[in-house]
């Protein structure tokens, strides 16, 4: 039976490998050896270690995680980091810097204001978030609990390219529309965390990978839930995890292995975004949202000469099967969310179609 796919610029939940999904689907019935499926099987079980072994593993060896961090399946998403992270690193007494960078570091720092003393280190609201700002502009806290930043800026589409210098003090990156897009160094930060589904998986998964000794900061008192320590003793198995999640995760971690890895799919991301920008900046009938040097490789947001012809872009090219390209209403415009997992053939197509849309309009 063949099946028809539309090409998903969706900012998340976002398409997925189709070998991760036909595998999915191949044993979803029964895991081979198992005789159940990864929905059915109990938490406890010896099939739930392989996978959840397996994916622990593979997150290591790709992202070349050091032994003092650990890696844990959480669930809430980024956004119940946004209050974890306060909750167990602010600590009475300290002050946690906000780098703002886009509407998920707002929500950040809201959430962390809630908890305790919170300073913004820098922001680029000022200029609608085009850009990130340069290290020279951060105001940093010395002693500070840590510096929270946005690795890509998923609304505005800008992009760190180069992680801020925080010192001695703990960088921790929620990287859920980046993270495993190119080589990363783990060491640089206290804490990363991500919700699955841009990268990594489905929805309902939150990765976070946390350096050993931050774990000692999480108080006694509480909600053993919300507790890193109690998460990292539990090896993500304090509560029921998120069984099917951390499966369907496993399996896009293995196909990305059997591309190459990171190395390699940073060289598809950067012809990827490539060929994008090189469309959009041909001619002055679009308009690239983020300043040059703060470009993202995974969410690219651009504008049309007028609102009107924005919805022509729309309406047309979901018509022609290019799903998902509506911008965030913060922002307005199109955004091409072009996450690991979209397909080389999908920035064809659209490159394609912009080239007859602008024919039409131009
Ligand atoms: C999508 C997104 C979030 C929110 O993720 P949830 O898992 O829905 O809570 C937070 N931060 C960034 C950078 C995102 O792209």
């Amino acid at each position: 039976m063949s099946v028809h796919r539309v090409f998903n610029f969706s900012s998340g939940p976002a398409v997925l490998p189709l070998p991760v999904l036909e595998e999915a689907q191949r044993d979803l019935l029964a895991l081979p050896g198992v005789g159940m499926s990864a929905m059915e099987v109990s938490h406890r079980s010896k099939a739930f270690d392989e996978i959840l072994n397996g994916a622990t593993a593979r997150m290591r060896s790709i992202a070349r995680i050091p032994d003092q961090y650990k890696i844990l399946f959480l669930q809430g998403g980024a956004s119940l980091q946004f209050s974890m992270v306060p909750m167990n690193l602010l600590t009475p007494g300290t002050t946690a810097d906000y780098i703002v960078t886009g509407d998920w570091g707002k929500k950040a720092l809201k959430e962390a204001r809630k908890v305790g003393a919170t300073s913004v280190a820098a922001t680029t609201e000022d200029g609608n978030f085009t850009r990130v700002p340069s290290q020279s502009e951060l105001q940093l806290t010395p002693g500070a609990a840590y510096v929270h930043m946005t690795a890509n800026n998923t609304i505005h589409g800008t992009e760190w390219h180069q992680a801020p210098d925080s010192g001695n003090v703990p960088l921790v990156c929620d990287a859920s529309s980046n993270i495993l897009s190119g080589p990363i160094d783990v060491a640089k930060y206290g804490v990363i965390y991500a919700g699955a589904q841009k990268n990594l998986g489905p929805s309902g998964v939150t990765v976070v990978i946390i350096r050993e000794d931050l774990l000692a900061r999480s108080a006694e008192t509480l909600p053993a839930m919300l507790n890193y320590r109690v998460q990292a003793e539990g090896g993500s198995r304090y509560n029921t995890p998120p069984a099917f999640g951390i499966y369907v995760l496993g399996l896009t971690l293995k196909w990305l292995e059997g591309i190459g890895g990171l190395a390699a799919i940073d060289a598809i991301n950067a012809r990827k975004a490539a060929t994008l920008y090189a469309e959009l900046d041909r001619t002055a009938f679009w308009t690239a949202h983020a300043d040059v040097e703060s470009r993202s490789r995974m969410n690219v947001t651009f504008r049309l000469p007028s609102e009107e012809i924005e919805k022509h872009f729309v309406k047309e090219s979901t018509a022609a099967g290019l799903d998902g390209l509506k911008g965030h209403r913060s922002v307005g415009g199109l955004r091409a969310s072009i996450y690991n997992a979209f397909p080389e053939d999908g920035i064809t197509a659209l490159v394609q179609f912009m080239q007859e849309f602008e024919r039409t309009y131009g």
